[in-house]
């Protein structure tokens, strides 16, 4: 067998076209389009590239983007009294604070201050409780777990009372996607398993599963023989393993081998070209959703 590839580049590709379509609809109908802020501390070269990525596609889709890039020596008081600035802005509604941030600057502090009906990264623990409960309540879902719940859908994976067992039980990713997919809910229903570093038989579990979520952050952890035949795999990981002597672009490996795999599985994400490009078009949907929001509530009052 020879499994099918999920493709996040292609899938993307449909939900931005799908929102630009909304913005400009948005934009006719309401006179406003959604607004994002980024907001960037210090120079690290990754974080750098990631928000110029989601500037970038911001832009693509007429977003209003306003780009802060505050010096890494920035105080947390300075960086709280910005978010607070933003809070009150009506032209922003999605506040993006880049993660990691330098260690002297409280992380759930800045989380914690983004108001959570402009949180579009779905971090702060007023959503993380509305996810929890689900439904119309939960009104972002995390973006790399929404990524991975919009790639089965598209790629009408059954979810159903599927077995799904989640490698990893990060706050960012493990933990939320396994909560989504438990939920009683479409493309969610699934019997849901989280394995991590404490479990007795990672194998045992793995060859469980119908969907295999992986993301642990260890290069080909899943092993081709723990994963059962037929089995839709969908690898989270993004593992920096040495750099391209000819390009000088850092070479990229998944939490799973994919060569081997995608002769077990039925259907499979590549890494790179999965689940990464899906996070910043469910970012770019969580900013229309916020943007939504706002002006149903503007018409409220
Ligand atoms: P994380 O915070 O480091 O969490 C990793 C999780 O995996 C932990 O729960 C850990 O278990 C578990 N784990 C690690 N090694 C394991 C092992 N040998 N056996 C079983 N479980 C193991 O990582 P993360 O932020 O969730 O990210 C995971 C991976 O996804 C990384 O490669 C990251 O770069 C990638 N990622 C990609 C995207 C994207 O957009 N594509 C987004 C986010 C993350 P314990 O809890 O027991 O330590």
């Amino acid at each position: 067998m020879t499994a099918k590839i999920i493709s996040g580049i292609e899938i993307r590709k449909s939900i931005l076209q799908e929102l630009k379509k909304e913005v400009q609809q948005m934009q006719k109908d309401h006179g406003i389009v959604p607004g994002l802020v980024t907001i960037l501390v210090g120079e690290s070269p990754a974080s750098l590239s990631y928000v110029a990525l989601k500037i970038k596609t911001a832009l693509s889709l007429g977003f209003h983007e306003v780009q802060e890039s505050l010096p890494e020596d920035i105080t947390e008081e300075e960086l709280l009294a910005l978010i607070e600035r933003y809070n009150n802005d009506n032209s922003i509604h999605g506040i993006l604070v880049q993660l990691p941030l330098p260690k002297h600057i409280d992380e759930q502090k800045v989380i914690q201050a983004i108001d959570p009906d402009k949180d579009v990264d779905a971090f702060h623990p007023v959503n993380i409780g509305r996810l929890m409960i689900g439904g119309d309540i939960a009104r972002f879902h995390p973006c790399t777990p929404a990524g991975i719940q919009e790639m089965l859908k598209r790629s009408n994976v059954e979810t159903k009372g599927a077995e799904v067992v989640v490698v990893g039980r990060s706050n960012i990713v493990g933990k939320p996607i396994a909560i989504m997919m438990a939920q009683k809910d479409a493309w969610a229903d699934a019997t849901v398993t989280i394995v991590h570093t404490c479990t007795r038989d990672l194998a045992m579990h793995c060859r469980r599963a119908d969907i295999l979520i992986v993301a642990a952050g260890v290069p080909h952890l899943v092993k081709p023989e723990w994963i059962k035949p037929g089995a839709t795999v969908i690898d989270v990981g993004v593992n920096r393993v040495g750099v391209n002597p000819d390009t000088g672009k850092a070479i990229l490996q998944g939490d799973v081998d994919f060569e081997k795999a995608r002769k077990i599985a039925g259907r499979i994400t590549p890494v790179p070209g999965g689940v990464g490009p899906m996070t910043i078009a469910m970012l770019m949907k969580n900013t229309l959703i916020a943007a939504k929001d706002h002006i149903t509530k503007s018409q409220c009052n």
